[in-house]
């Protein structure tokens, strides 16, 4: 991917956890690498199919003047997350910076801090099989919706669906959602875990009645194996409830570990289940 860099734009700010680098202030250089598709821009010499530097640097400025933050950390992440908000063409940022006369009594160049931030792509399927089950899922995605820097950016049908594990209750209703998220992929389960809580989640019987299920099914090409977190969801494969509403929606996707698309997976699932 093309990127826009800006290197070293120099301040004098007040960042700091010491008193005195609030009150006297010190030297600050701020990079950016902005990842986008300068090719249309390119192509045509139009600013408007390109994201305006000079802009950028004014909007840091008003972050970084206008604050006085104990730590960098916190600076580059305000940095970060206001140039994914603002400027829609940038897919991911690299914040660097640095602080040459940090207050450590010895010789060296800088001290910096440097992170990288972009949008994340994730899959969540939803499940419901007590109350008003379609009202239930209606309301997931609303709540979904309404995290911070959170988009829906597809959403597969409504299906009903058998039982799954404890078959002795009622139909599901099942569904799959994509979302456009800056949040980490500990930071989503936790919003879709306390989602289901509010929304009167209680967890009685492994696989039994439940008024709202949300899994995180697919992040980004991510594989991730933590005590409260796996994905690719592990058991997405043998479920046609999972599949069937993510293939409307992500038919193409390739499943990271398996590398197969999720209709091969279907596919699949669907042929050993009727041989
Ligand atoms: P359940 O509601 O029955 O799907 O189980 C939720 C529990 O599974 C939570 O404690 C999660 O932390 C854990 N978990 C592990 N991986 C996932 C995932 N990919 N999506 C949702 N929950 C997960």
């Amino acid at each position: 991917m093309d990127k826009i860099i800006i290197e070293n734009l120099e301040f004098i700010g007040t960042h700091g956890v010491f008193q005195e680098e609030k009150n006297l202030g010190q030297k600050f250089l701020v990079s950016v690498e902005m990842t986008t598709s300068t090719r249309e821009a390119g192509k045509t010499g139009d600013l408007t199919k390109s994201t305006h530097y000079g802009f950028v640097a004014d909007d840091i400025e008003k972050i970084f003047l206008g604050n006085s933050f104990d730590l960098i950390e916190t600076c580059a992440e305000e940095i970060a997350t206001m140039i994914l908000r603002k400027y829609p063409l940038i897919s991911e940022v690299k914040v660097c910076i640095k602080k040459p006369w940090a207050p450590i009594k010895k010789h060296f160049d800088f001290v910096a801090v440097e992170i990288t931030r972009k949008w994340h792509k994730a899959y969540i399927s939803l499940g419901s099989n007590m109350g008003d089950k379609k009202e239930n899922l209606l309301k997931a995605i609303e709540n979904i919706k309404n995290l911070p820097d959170t988009f829906v950016t597809k959403q597969s049908t409504i299906l009903e669906t058998e039982p799954y594990g404890y078959t002795n209750q009622d139909m599901f209703l099942n569904g799959c959602i994509e979302i456009k998220t800056l949040f980490t992929p500990q930071e989503l389960i936790q919003k879709l875990l306390e989602i289901e809580t509010i929304m009167g989640r209680k967890r009685v019987i492994k696989w039994g009645p439940r008024i709202i299920d949300l899994d995180i099914i697919l992040f980004d090409d991510e594989i991730i194996n933590e005590e409260n977190l796996t994905v690719p969801h592990p058991y997405m494969c043998d479920r046609l409830f999972v599949l069937e509403p993510l293939f409307e929606i992500a038919p193409y996707i390739i499943h990271p570990i398996k590398r197969i698309s999720i209709m091969e997976i279907k596919n699949i699932l669907e042929k050993s289940s009727n041989s």
